[in-house]
């Protein structure tokens, strides 16, 4: 297992982390400046920001650095009421492909969706089975894309509490089923993100982490669950402030062979967005040295 306590080349930051400085909206730009000062190699930024500060800037600004990407933030929403709702999806998300390799990102992080609505707040349908066969065909379509790209798929389970609205696929069992049925011959087109706050609960997560191998292991996302949490999306923790035993986990991906980044995303509306996001990186380079 490598060393982190040293010094923090093998830090990424998801640009999520610092959205917010003192509760105000932070430009992509700014935050990639902030991260190149502190010496960080890595990040991860979401698509909603590069596209504000547009992706010819960030692709030079990302160049001129050297800067790599952990990831791309993110594909997915497969699931639509209809097809030209399908077909929407379809073509997002072969934009977002696009922009990833524009990036040279390590791969794109696909939330997959669920019930069609539910994140606008009413879901049009109960099936999630249906939801599920969607993701799965909006899977194997784009694989097909990504793969003349060049463009690894990471799909990233999320925790089941956004069963509903997010991502219906939970578990990283389900995720490497996923995986098996569009990818039996390992072509390291198709693989999983591992985000240790979706799965670190899982009593297979050992098991499902030798499953995947090195091959299928394309991200690693680090932060941590509070006791309590006091909303369920935007209230997770720095590394070592909350249950998960974080080192654990990210000693049976490296078991595995995984030598990427870890990658810090956290959305904190109350705590982490609301301090100065200088203090947040510091933050996160210390607890990546102590805490990961
Ligand atoms: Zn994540």
């Amino acid at each position: 297992m490598r060393d982190f306590s040293a010094d923090h080349r093998w830090l990424s930051i998801n640009t999520a982390t610092v959205r917010k400085s003192r509760g105000v909206e932070q430009p992509l730009t700014g935050i990639i400046e902030a991260c190149v000062q502190r010496g960080i190699r890595a990040i991860s930024p979401w698509r909603d920001q590069v596209a504000a500060a547009g992706l010819p800037v960030i692709s030079k600004l990302v160049k001129a650095h050297g800067l790599e990407l952990s990831g791309y933030c993110r594909g997915g929403m497969f699931p639509a009421l209809d097809a030209a709702g399908l077909k929407a999806a379809r073509e997002d998300n072969r934009r977002a492909v696009d922009e990833a390799c524009e990036l040279n990102a390590a791969c794109l992080v696909l939330v997959v969706g669920a019930l069609p609505g539910a994140l606008a707040g009413k879901a049009a349908h109960k099936d999630i089975a249906l939801s599920r066969s969607q993701v799965s065909d909006g899977i194997a379509e784009l694989l097909e894309y990504a793969k003349a790209s060049k463009m690894p798929l990471a799909i990233e389970p999320l925790h089941p509490m956004y069963a509903a609205d997010r991502a219906c696929i939970n578990t990283l069992e389900q995720a490497l089923d996923v995986c098996d049925a569009l990818d039996p011959s390992r072509t390291g087109a198709l693989g999983v993100a591992v985000d240790v706050y979706h799965v670190w609960w899982d009593p297979k997560l050992e098991a499902q982490i030798r499953r995947a191998g090195k091959d299928r292991l394309m991200a690693f996302h680090v932060c941590d669950w509070m006791t309590p949490t006091t909303h369920l999306l935007e209230d997770r923790g720095m590394m070592g402030d909350g249950v998960i035993d974080i080192r654990r986990i990210r000693g049976w991906v490296e078991a595995q062979g995984f030598a990427g980044y870890s990658e810090v995303e956290i959305f904190s509306s109350g705590n982490w967005w609301q301090r100065d996001s200088a203090e947040v990186l510091d933050t996160c380079i210390a607890r990546h040295r102590g805490a990961v």
